[in-house]
């Protein structure tokens, strides 16, 4: 199956999913992982209409940044990025997902000014406190938000999570459904609207799930690109 048509697959699932939970098919943007893939398959989501593209290593982004500047891609950092990074790399992205720390909400604003970028920035909530995962422990999360009022080019738009591996769909909901109770409570503590507008959440194995707990980004890799490892 061509790149296309698993594109146009996975849209009318998203679709689908958002339906069934009432919810406007449009509220949901769908960020095409093309970690691992060659330029070549991105230009052909491109081709196909996606323009959302996220990336987890940055040195492999930027490299398929500077190939393709001829697109008019929006770049998604998805994996950690070391605050002695930040300044260099911050500034290629559209969307930085993988924000844990006030130190990287900092530099990251400092850049971004230097710049004259607006990135925004999604807080990578760690919500099962896997040694492997990076993000912060909800705990903190507070901390972030008062660093974030304090940016004037990059802004904190929402949260991200990447939840244990999932046996099926299913085991995700709890997590997703997590994130979002997290997300009503600073809502109703006081944190304002615009920093948690968007909910990143759900992959390839659970994204029907994530959508119908309320994802407004979903980031899917290998049911658009094919398999990683072979
Ligand atoms: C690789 C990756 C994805 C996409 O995973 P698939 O299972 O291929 O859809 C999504 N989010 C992050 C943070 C990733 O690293």
């Amino acid at each position: 199956m061509s790149i296309a048509v698993r594109l146009t697959e996975v849209r009318g699932r998203i679709a689908a999913a958002a339906r069934s939970a009432g919810r406007d098919p449009s509220s949901v943007r769908l960020v095409a992982v093309s970690k691992t893939f060659p330029t070549r398959a991105i230009a052909e989501a491109y081709a196909a209409g996606q323009r959302d593209f996220g990336e987890n290593r940055v040195q492999e982004a930027l490299q398929k940044i500077s190939a393709s500047t001829d697109l008019e891609i929006r770049w998604h950092l998805l994996g950690h990025l070391q605050t002695n990074k930040a300044r260099k790399a911050g500034p290629a992205f559209a969307v930085i997902q993988s924000v844990d720390s006030v130190e990287l909400i900092e530099k990251l604003e400092a850049a971004a000014a230097e710049a004259g970028r607006s990135p925004e920035l999604l807080i990578q909530v760690d919500l099962a406190g896997e040694a492997t995962k990076h993000g912060a422990p909800p705990a903190e999360v507070p901390r972030l938000f008062q660093a974030a009022a304090a940016c004037r080019a990059a802004r904190v738009v929402g949260l991200m999570t990447l939840p244990p591996v999932p046996d099926t769909p299913e085991d995700s909901r709890r997590w997703f459904r997590q994130l979002r109770g997290l997300r009503d409570g600073w809502l109703s503590s006081g944190v304002p609207a615009a920093m948690l507008r968007e909910l990143s959440m759900g992959m390839s194995g659970d994204f029907e799930v994530a959508v119908q707990e309320g994802a407004t980004m979903v980031r899917v890799g290998t049911a658009i690109f094919g398999s990683r490892n072979g």
